[in-house]
């Protein structure tokens, strides 16, 4: 069933990395047709498989700083010494399209974007203790101080957990996307968010209630 209030939000994933965000978000983008990916752009080097506008756009650092200089981007962030930074017309075009936008985002940037878009829905994925290194190592993509680097902000970012509306720890990848999905949908039919749409149906209703009351009373 679809909602029945249609106004979109953004979904901010945040989390350590190694904590899972990539792999969950690639799994609740091929159940649901109701979110897009937001591609950040960064001055990171793209991994192996990785393709500029696909996963992310990936730029040197003068032109994204000149970017950013032209308001191009809704925020961005240096993390582990590479820049990061949402494109603006992301969230534009995800709006006008009916579409939520999921953005993986640090804690610096989903700080920005809770000020910037009081209506962004926030979560922070945990790893389970005990797999996380192992995770994180067997990705294989760092390895000494590129990985002790993450390690360092990956404790900074713990601490930011309790910002955060929601928490989720990805133990088992099944049941880490259920519970985003049950986020998404309760986030749907929150009563704040629905404002007009929700007045205008109480109002059908009504008529409806009188019209058959009349038609009672005949
Ligand atoms: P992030 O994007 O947060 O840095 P990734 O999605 O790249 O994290 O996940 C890090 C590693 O952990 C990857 O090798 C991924 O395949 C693995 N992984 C992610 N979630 C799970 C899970 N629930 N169970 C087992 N391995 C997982
Ligand atoms: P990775 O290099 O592993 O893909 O991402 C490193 C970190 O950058 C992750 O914490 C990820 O959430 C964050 N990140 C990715 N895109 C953006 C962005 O557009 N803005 C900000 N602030 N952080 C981002």
């Amino acid at each position: 069933m679809t909602s029945l209030f249609d106004r979109t939000f953004p979904v901010v994933l945040s989390g350590p990395s190694g904590s899972g965000k990539t792999t969950v978000i690639r799994e609740l983008l091929s159940r649901r047709s109701d979110l897009r990916f937001s591609v950040s752009a960064t001055t990171r080097e793209a991994r192996p498989g990785e393709r500029s506008g696909v996963h992310y756009v990936f730029l040197e650092r003068e032109d994204f700083e000149r970017r950013c200089e032209h308001g191009e981007m809704l925020e961005w962030a240096d993390v582990h010494g590479k820049l990061y930074g949402t494109p603006r017309e992301n969230l534009e075009r995800a709006k006008s399209d009916g579409v939520h936008l999921l953005l993986d985002v640090d804690v610096q940037g989903a700080r920005i974007i809770r000020r910037a878009v009081p209506e962004a829905v926030t979560i922070f994925l945990l790893p389970p203790s005990g797999a996380w290194l192992s995770r994180l190592r067997s990705r294989g993509s760092e390895t000494g101080p590129a990985l002790e680097r993450r390690l360092r902000t990956a404790e900074a970012e713990l601490m930011a957990a309790e910002e955060f509306e929601y928490s989720i720890v990805n133990d088992e990848l099944t049941e880490a996307v259920r519970r985003v999905e049950s986020i998404l949908d309760g986030e749907e039919s929150r009563t704040a968010r629905v404002g007009r749409e929700l007045s205008q149906l109480v109002s059908a209703l009504e008529n409806e209630i009188s019209a058959a009351r009349s038609e009672a009373a005949k």
